[in-house]
């Protein structure tokens, strides 16, 4: 009993009365069929392997990408924090200056009052402690 016998119901091997032979023959050629099959699929496993490297190759191509862009943007952030706080800070000093300039204390002890006798020593150090913590 040949166990190919059925495999393609459209011919009947055994009608022709030399069922044994054709079987043989349609064994031969089923396995050669395989062995096609076999081959073909082993160039497309071969393909997908290759595909798969270069997907790796990408995708770890990519994360380094990712990252190195992600300290980037961390960067400028900061950059961008430093430079609002320095320019505030510039603000701040200019503006305490300006006061101490018109007159007034911009010292903690006598800080909005008007100055009467000159320089006022605190102030003064104040300013000058003010304006080198800005550079
Ligand atoms: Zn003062």
């Amino acid at each position: 009993m040949c166990p190919l016998r059925n495999l393609n119901p459209k011919k009947s091997y055994v009608e022709k009365n030399e069922g044994e032979c054709l079987d043989k023959q349609a064994i031969f050629k089923k396995v050669t069929q395989v062995e096609e099959q076999i081959s073909e699929l082993y160039q497309e496993l071969g393909g997908l392997k290759e595909q798969i490297v270069e997907l790796i190759e990408e995708n770890t191509r990519l994360t380094l990408e990712n990252k190195r862009l992600n300290q980037l943007v961390d960067h400028a952030a900061e950059e961008k924090k430093k430079d609002e706080k320095s320019e505030e800070h510039g603000k701040e000093h200019h503006h305490l200056f300006r006061l101490y300039d018109e007159g007034f204390h911009i010292c903690n002890i006598h800080f909005g009052r008007l100055r009467t006798e000159g320089d006022c020593l605190f102030c003064l150090s104040f300013l000058d402690k003010s304006s080198r913590e800005e550079s």
